[in-house]
């Protein structure tokens, strides 16, 4: 039997400490998330659905955008990705009578782990201006209220369409229609605050915004370098393909500030030696980074690189690069001493790492968002692009830069045109194709986004999926100005914070799960998604629906099109709500990549998409070659007395949703409101494992901001690094610190200072 939601409020987390661990995954982890299933979905129900989760006739995890291999297990699912189908496959149900129960004030004042925990949601609802109680609305009145709030607005550009990465391609392709038939580019989403650094980064560089490699290329790599990543928690199947890649003879170097636990050693739940054997060592060489000086490090092994004779790939250069002189210039001119600085590594530690990339022939780099999260992220990427490239590591197998996804299909929402810049070509596209003129001015990306809200430019909030208040930094002026909108909607599956931090009016739509069985009116459909890897395939939910008054994400983008775009739009809503398949055979036609979807999608296990740098060797970039680049190397620095901190994830925690209050591998448990530093720096602050701190972020326009009551964790980080987890800490990142050229907030390096707390 499925267990009941808390009716107490956690929020004041109390956390107790222990070891960190030393070993990821194995029997714990298989019974913790059986434990989290069982209660949320009951025995039964667990069973049924947690063996459909990445089979090729079953449904695509919500959770990470991980890819899955064409032979699978059958239980192809890893803890966090358990945690995630339960939470969205629950018997827990949020009804009109909890709202009544519950009203907006009260629900503000629950923390987003209460608010998760509540269950679906089950009846669309309205929050009408100076209400404090949601109450229930008809679809019709819904989508009427938001017409009404979009016909009033000056202009199309004072909406904005946000996107998480759980619609599936079908849904975004038809949201993106939408929003440029309404008149608006403005679609921000969450690439804007997670992977735009690689997208921006590799755009210019190789000249397609996705990483190079396949499932099967880490398999054969010989060397991987694992950078900024946590995979134990946040894609805790690429281990798997690690030890695979271990057993074929790879290397693998980790880049971190933080041990982690799932890079130490992997106990593969799928195996008897994993479950109850030692499991498999990971890494070989652990090079503790300090915050920020990935780009430092990097610059210097590629100097190294060029003196070793014979190192570089002179053909490939030759044949494939541009401007290889004056980034070699740049790259001799790094320099030891400063890059002993900027990384706190030792001279030992380069040198062995240089052992490791000169003696492999296929190098794999991957990353995720502690490269992505720096003001100088976008350098950072371009001199791994650089690495790359001098050793011809881009374009042939077992070799390439993979950055790692970490929403199930936050890449293809990309391809389908969800982009605040799209290029010309799709606009072109799109215009030939549904026969309007698509807006050509550029629109809002998320941080943008805010500022029009907070500026009062933007008064209509429209959130297909996600939960923007707790996703996005500068908490305090976020959720103001998102109080400042018109009318805020939200198409969500579970409640969360974005739902009780409302414009004047608010509107709560509930969708299908993954999970569930999307019936429409020429029958089951299905929908698509694409992995972290360039995969397309397709996904089927068997469940009931969780009420039957939820309607799919594309029924819901078809029938507001329908109501908001009246007459205007000769597009054919209302059939591509009944039958999916018209949606994929214009995305054929519009999409470069998807020729033939319907068909090639039907195959088992979906299809790869083009991608000319791996497949050819060749490179669409503004000169037609792969571009080297030769940025200033910078990192950040901390002062006297102060630390950099970045902000992370812990182990029962999904983007914002948090699943518990444990943090098992680092030996946290019962409480978030934790901050992580090295006991020498502890020391020298005066501050004991176990003291309470608040953590103040310090700017240099004088201004700071404060996090309270953070309860000290000596822990074996990188010395003068802290970590410590989002959404609490994103109150200390502001909206304008934000990585160059992409936008994207800066959130693994603010410099702070621990100031003595009274206990919360
Ligand atoms: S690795 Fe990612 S996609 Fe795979 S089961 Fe786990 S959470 Fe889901």
């Amino acid at each position: 039997m499925a267990g009941k939601p808390p009716t107490s409020d956690p929020v004041q987390d109390a956390p107790d400490v222990t070891a960190p661990q030393h070993a990821a995954a194995g029997l714990t982890a298989v019974a913790h998330s059986l434990r989290i299933a069982n209660d949320q979905m009951g025995v039964r129900r667990t069973a049924l659905t947690l063996l459909k989760v990445n089979q090729k006739d079953g449904f695509d995890c919500p959770g990470c955008a991980w890819p899955e291999p064409d032979k699978r297990h059958a239980a192809e699912f890893c803890e966090n990705g358990a945690k995630a189908v339960a939470e969205e496959a629950t018997l827990r149900r949020v009804t009109p009578a909890f709202f009544a129960d519950h009203p907006v004030s009260d629900l503000a004042n629950r923390s987003g782990y209460w608010l998760g925990q509540q269950g679906r949601l089950a009846q669309p609802m309205h929050l009408a201006e100076g209400a404090d109680h949601y109450e229930p609305v008809t679809w019709q009145r819904a989508f009427d209220i938001i017409a009404e709030e979009l016909d009033a607005l000056t202009g199309p550009d004072e909406a904005v369409f946000y996107t998480s990465g759980r619609t599936s391609n079908e849904a975004a392709f038809l949201y993106q229609l939408f929003a440029r038939e309404f008149g608006t580019n403005n679609l921000p989403d969450c690439s804007n605050m997670c992977h735009e650094s690689s997208g921006s980064a590799l755009t210019e560089t190789i000249g397609i915004g996705k990483g190079s490699v396949l499932l099967e290329d880490l398999h054969k790599a010989d060397l991987i370098i694992v950078a900024g990543q946590n995979p134990g928690t946040n894609h805790p199947r690429m281990l798997s393909a690690l030890e695979k890649a271990k057993a074929g003879g790879a290397k693998i170097i980790t880049v971190n500030p933080l041990p982690e636990a799932g890079l130490e050693r992997f106990k593969n739940p799928q195996n008897a030696r994993g479950l109850s054997g030692v499991g498999t060592p990971l890494t070989d060489l652990f090079l503790q980074i300090r915050l920020g000086g990935d780009q430092a490090l990097f610059r210097l092994l590629n100097r190294l690189i060029i003196e070793t004779e014979g190192a570089v790939d002179t053909g490939f250069v030759t044949a494939h690069t541009h401007g290889y002189e004056e980034f070699e210039t740049a790259a001799r001119a790094a320099d030891w001493d400063d890059t002993l600085r900027a990384t706190g590594l030792t001279r030992d530690d380069i040198q062995r790492a240089l052992d490791m990339v000169l003696a492999s022939r296929r190098t794999i780099v991957c990353w995720a968002m502690g490269l992505t999260q720096h003001k100088h992220a976008v350098p950072t990427i371009r001199e791994i692009v650089n690495f790359l490239l001098l050793r011809g590591n881009i374009g042939r197998p077992g070799a390439g830069v993979c950055p790692v996804r970490g929403h199930s299909n936050v890449q293809g929402d990309r391809t389908m045109g969800i982009f605040e810049r799209p290029a010309p070509a799709f606009l072109d596209a799109l215009e030939k194709e549904f026969g309007f003129a698509p807006p050509r001015e550029h629109g809002l990306d998320v941080v943008r986004a805010i500022r029009a809200l907070r500026d009062g430019q933007a008064k209509v909030f429209f959130a297909m999926g996600g939960n923007f208040v707790s996703a996005t930094p500068d908490t305090d002026v976020t959720e103001a100005a998102v109080r400042r909108a018109r009318l805020t909607v939200h198409v969500s599956t579970k409640l969360n914070r974005s739902h009780v931090v409302t414009g004047a009016r608010a509107l709560i739509l509930p969708t299908l799960g993954r999970t569930e069985r999307d019936r429409q009116a020429s029958g089951d459909q299905f929908v698509t998604v694409e992995d972290s890897m360039g995969m397309v395939h397709a996904s089927r939910g068997r469940l009931k629906p969780a009420s039957p008054h939820l309607l799919s994400e594309t029924a819901i983008v078809c029938r507001l099109a329908r109501r908001a775009l009246g007459t205007r739009s000769t597009t054919p809503w209302e059939t591509f709500e009944n039958d999916y398949a018209t949606i994929r055979d214009r995305i054929a036609r519009v999409i470069p990549g998807f020729e033939d979807f319907n068909n090639r999608v039907a195959e088992p296990g979906g299809f790869t998409l083009p991608h000319a740098p791996r497949d050819s060797r060749t490179f669409p970039t503004t000169t037609g070659k792969a571009n080297f680049t030769a940025a200033p190397v910078e990192h950040p620095h901390a002062p006297e007395g102060r630390l950099l901190l970045q902000t992370l994830r812990s182990h029962d925690q999904y983007n914002t949703t948090i699943y518990g209050l444990d943090d098992r591998y680092r030996g946290i448990k019962n409480g978030r409101r934790v901050v992580l530093v090295h006991p020498d720096d502890a020391a020298e602050l005066h501050l004991a494992d176990g003291d309470y701190t608040d953590i103040v972020s310090e700017w240099t326009d004088g201004t700071e901001r404060r996090a309270p009551g953070f309860r000290v964790v000596h822990y074996p980080t990188a010395r003068g690094c802290a970590a410590a987890y989002y959404p609490e800490t994103n109150v200390l990142v502001p909206l304008d610190h934000t990585a160059d050229t992409s936008n994207t907030p800066a959130s693994k390096s603010l410099v702070i200072r621990l100031e003595a707390a009274r206990r919360a």
